[in-house]
């Protein structure tokens, strides 16, 4: 069986740690191959060889990076089928969704490709007799991403773009699930022109993390994943001197006020809830509907519109969506479901018996759909990252707010209404990072920055967008006297512009 293992300086490195995962294909159940499990010195010698090519890389002129990246934009319009075949059979997401997975990431390299002028610094002529000031950004070296299973393909590109094109050398620690897109990325960078050892792929799991984490050579880290674990990176790359920004799970409520537009809303929530299996970071697994009425007519619309959800293989174009990415994921999201049964939440629509005809083995089960969900339940407090939308009822605005407000997670929110005033209120009000009027899931432009609030974010700087590249660069600030120097003498107060 095919064991894909490290690229590193450019070239594939089989494994010698001796410790592999299964790479499993989700629709079926089958297993495609193996993935190394790397270790601390596989890491290691990465990291040698990704320090050694960044100080070329650093010194080529912004202009001429960014042009690698054309040409990795271009490589990629070439293989966006293939690739998103590979990401759908590794993932589990249906064809269509995956190419959009490998779109939103190419969106950032787009904006990358502006790195020339989003690094430029600033300039202050005359900040005192003959001193002139200025900035610039110089990259940071050696940089690392650890990733999930979700996005196989944008994040690890949202990554991946700005801190080459700020001028650093990259090592990507991709999600064990589903590494193969990851790997083929770093193959077409290279084929695009990127010289050897500026991205490096190790593949593993806590062991090469922990690693990642402990070497004094990575300057900074760049985690997506679960809370408890973006917590635990945080911590430790913070503890260890690093820059990091942690991304987290996430609890995305969608407001319906009294006057929105029923048929477009559960539109909006189909997609948004059930889309991927649910298991997006911006999906939307609360619906609160203001008002008994409000609540009434959208349980009324959802559910034929839940039960008739089409499961199916990735491979097949009329599916909605397709299966979970592991057994366990199943059962996990399935208990969840049992849970919410158990405290007394009203199941409306039960897919916890889906079976998907000719593909027994493979990890699908169909839309729920549960009313009458409670501030206090399992299933309303944790992430269930699968098909499932629970309905919390609330009265008021007021009450609608409060639960977004309240809820641990802050990543994306949505209120869907016709009033002007109460989509302004609830924006400027709302503790959630990312804001969707009428949108539901409201992930950000790439010129725009991405990232969550509270439990769904550890660290001060947003994904992609400027900051970004504040994030992948360090600033340094010079301020420069001409012609007289200092041979007027010592000066032993501190200077002042005056
Ligand atoms: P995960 O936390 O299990 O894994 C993420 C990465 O961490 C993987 O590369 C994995 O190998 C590594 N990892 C796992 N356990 C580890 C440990 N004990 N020590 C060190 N490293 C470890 O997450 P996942 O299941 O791959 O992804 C789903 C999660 O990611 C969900 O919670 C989802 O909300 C979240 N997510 C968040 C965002 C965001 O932007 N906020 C985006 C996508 C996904």
């Amino acid at each position: 069986m095919a064991i894909l293992g490290h690229f590193i300086g450019g070239k594939h490195v089989a494994s010698t740690s001796g410790r592999v995962a299964d790479v499993l294909q989700p629709m079926d159940g089958s297993v495609r191959g193996q993935v190394a499990l790397g270790s601390a010195a596989e890491l290691r010698k990465a990291v040698e060889n990704a320090k050694a090519a960044q100080v070329g890389w650093a010194a080529t002129n912004p202009q001429r990076r960014v042009r690698v990246l054309m040409k990795f934009l271009e490589l990629m319009a070439r293989e966006n089928d293939a690739l998103a075949e590979l990401l759908a059979r590794e993932h589990g997401k249906t064809i269509a969704d995956a190419k959009g997975d490998i779109q939103r990431g190419l969106e950032v390299i787009e904006v990358c490709i502006g790195a020339p002028h989003l690094m430029k610094g600033e300039y202050t002529d005359g900040a005192g007799p003959g001193i002139d000031v200025y900035s610039m950004r110089q990259p940071l070296g050696v940089v690392a991403g650890i990733t999930p299973f979700n996005f196989p393909a944008m994040i690890p590109l949202w990554k991946i773009g700005p801190a080459l094109a700020a001028g650093n050398a990259f090592i990507l620690k991709p999600s064990e699930r589903d590494p193969g897109v990851p790997m083929r990325i770093a193959e077409i960078f290279l084929e695009a022109g990127l010289p050897e050892g500026v991205l490096n792929v190790v593949n593993g799991d806590k062991e090469v993390v922990d690693a990642i984490l402990d070497d004094p050579d990575i300057k900074a880290v760049g985690f997506v994943g679960s809370t408890p674990i973006a917590q635990y990176i945080y911590s430790r790359a913070t503890a260890n001197g690093k820059r990091a920004q942690c991304f987290g799970g996430a609890k995305n409520h969608m407001i319906i006020m009294p006057d929105a537009d029923m048929d477009q809303t559960v539109d909006a929530l189909i997609g948004a809830g059930y889309g991927s299996a649910g298991e997006r970071c911006m999906a939307i697994s609360v619906a609160v509907p203001v008002g008994k009425e409000t609540a009434d007519r959208l349980i009324e619309k959802l559910i034929p519109r839940v039960e008739s959800l089409k499961v199916g293989p990735s491979t097949d174009s009329s599916a909605d969506f397709g299966p979970l990415v592991t057994k366990q994921a199943l059962e996990r999201v399935k208990g969840y479901v049992d849970a919410g049964v158990q405290e007394g939440a009203k199941l409306l629509v039960d897919g916890r018996g889906f079976k998907m005809q000719g593909y027994e083995n493979g990890y699908y089960m169909g839309g729920c759909l549960f009313d009458h969900v409670t501030a206090d339940m399992k299933i309303y407090k944790e992430e269930i990252f699968g098909p499932v939308l629970s309905v919390v009822r609330a009265n008021r605005y007021e009450d609608a707010i409060k639960l977004a407000n309240d809820h641990e997670y802050g990543n994306g929110v949505a209120i869907f209404t016709r009033d002007g005033d109460a989509a302004r209120d609830f924006a400027s009000r709302v503790q959630v990072g990312m804001v969707g009027v009428n949108v539901p899931i409201p992930v950000p432009i790439a010129y725009y920055t991405f990232g969550g609030w509270k439990a769904s974010s550890f660290g001060d700087l947003n994904q992609h967008g400027p900051d970004a590249f504040r994030f992948y660069t360090k600033t340094k600030t010079i301020t420069s006297r001409w012609p007289s120097g200092v041979k007027d003498g010592a000066e032993f107060v501190i200077p002042t512009m005056n």
